[in-house]
């Protein structure tokens, strides 16, 4: 398979440049030559597979013949080792969990496929690989424990001090190994500054490998259609054929991944994104007219997303036609005041303890039934544990939280990080003395 940038479909690459570039000079997105097309006998009879063997036929149809099968079979095996169960909380109403990886975020799906895949075309002695991520709390947890111990890479990960929550900074700086962190005084924006003025300078790029865990890599991409999917075959298994997805969105790159999926053959009905009062996507769906702007702060911190990076990718997979988009994709957005309601709800109803970004998912597909009657299932997607987000939860709710053994392990561990300023010399010449 070719892939090609969203501003130019002649320029074409092999998905080993497309996962090592991550972003065509261009600056567009790259995205598959041809949307392939899974066989319809594979859908009909999707519930007799596991998730491994799903991803295995997803996988091979989106990147071809630049990973052999049988590799590929090894890349996923190795990556997705944990599952994406389907819970329904009520005969209408399901929660897709995508939090029981290591980082209890579905940013794992992402990070993990995508480092075993630069583990796999490193091998072949071209030095080691240098992964630099900025992160503003989940994105930076799920990279560092999708390297751990990936031979040929290591990786190297700036963070806002104070601005992360405990949970994720102990998945930050607990690890050694290949991962260190850097705790940077100043905001996430300095952060993803050092990074870009990093990969912008030519005496280190002359020396060093270096290479972006940026969250628009294809490689994050492709694995985050396989639980689309896997739901999908759940609700088969329990004879329920008609779904509708509701996605809790900030980059767009989660219900990018749904929307490729849908494009690939899968039958859902309608996909659903909430958003924070970000609302640059609901607002375009209405006008036409897409506006982006400055972000603002919110309880669903992941998702505080001004100008998504992956709706470029989306207007791709339907051309651009406004029409088509509206008949597949319904969008609505939530303040603060209102996600705090839906916590409490969710809890009050089904005792289910949710993040603030979940909580949007579950506002988002009670609204669109409300606006669309049916029979079908509304499936939310659960984007990461509630365990990350203390300071976003009541006290009261949160005292209900069952902490993943993991993450009480972490506790003991001592914490490892190199404070920083926001001087990119001191930055660099951090980069350059790492043996
Ligand atoms: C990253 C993240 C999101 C947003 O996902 P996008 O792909 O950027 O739309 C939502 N919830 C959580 C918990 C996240 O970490």
């Amino acid at each position: 398979m070719k892939f090609y940038s969203t501003n130019n479909k002649d320029l074409r690459v092999s998905f080993q440049d497309a996962v090592f570039h991550s972003l065509p000079q261009d600056r567009g997105l790259y995205m598959p030559e041809v949307i392939p097309q899974l066989a319809p006998l594979f859908i009909r009879n999707i519930q007799q597979y596991s998730l491994q063997e799903i991803a295995l036929t997803v996988a091979s149809a989106l990147i071809g013949d630049d990973i052999p099968k049988s590799d590929l079979k090894s890349i996923i095996a190795d990556a997705i080792n944990f599952d994406a169960p389907v819970k329904f909380l009520d005969s209408e109403t399901a929660v897709l969990e995508l939090f029981h990886g290591p980082s209890y975020a579905f940013k794992d799906f992402g990070a993990r496929f995508m480092s075993r895949v630069m583990g796999y075309f490193s091998k072949k002695g071209d030095g080691l690989l240098d992964v630099l991520v900025a992160t503003s709390g989940d994105t930076g947890g799920a990279v560092a424990l999708g390297f751990l111990g990936v031979e040929g890479t290591r990786v190297t990960i700036l963070y806002p001090k104070g601005k992360v929550s405990k949970v994720q900074e102990e998945q930050l700086t607990t690890n050694g190994q290949n991962i260190r962190a850097v705790e940077v005084e100043g905001t996430f924006d300095d952060c993803q500054a050092l990074v870009k003025q990093a990969f912008g300078d030519a005496e280190l790029n002359a020396v060093l490998r270096l290479t972006s865990a940026n969250s628009i890599n294809i490689a994050r991409l492709i694995p985050q259609t396989f639980y689309y999917f896997w739901a999908y075959a759940q609700l088969k298994a329990q004879g329920v054929d008609d779904v509708v997805f509701s996605v809790p969105s900030g980059n767009f790159g989660n219900i990018g991944a749904g929307l490729l999926a849908y494009r690939m053959g899968l039958p859902v009905k309608h996909f659903v994104a909430g958003t924070n009062v970000n609302d640059t996507v609901p607002r375009f769906l209405k006008s036409g007219s897409y506006d982006p702007k400055p972000s603002i702060q919110t309880l669903a911190n992941a998702m505080d997303v001004g100008d998504p990076s992956n709706w470029v990718r989306i207007k791709d997979l339907f051309q651009g036609n406004l029409d088509e988009l509206r008949y597949v994709i319904s969008s609505y957005t939530y303040t603060d005041e209102e996600t705090q309601v839906a916590m409490k709800e969710l809890f009050e109803k089904y005792s289910y303890v949710a993040c603030p970004h979940t909580a949007i998912g579950y506002l988002a597909g009670q609204a669109y039934r409300k606006d669309h009657p049916g029979a079908y299932a509304s499936v939310f997607l659960s984007t990461a544990h509630p365990c990350k987000f203390p300071d976003a939860i009541d006290k009261a709710i949160f005292a209900n939280v069952e902490q993943p053994k993991g993450a009480s392990d972490l506790s003991n561990k001592p914490k490892v990080a190199t404070a920083a300023s926001i001087d990119f010399e001191e930055f660099k010449s951090y980069l350059l003395n790492w043996k």
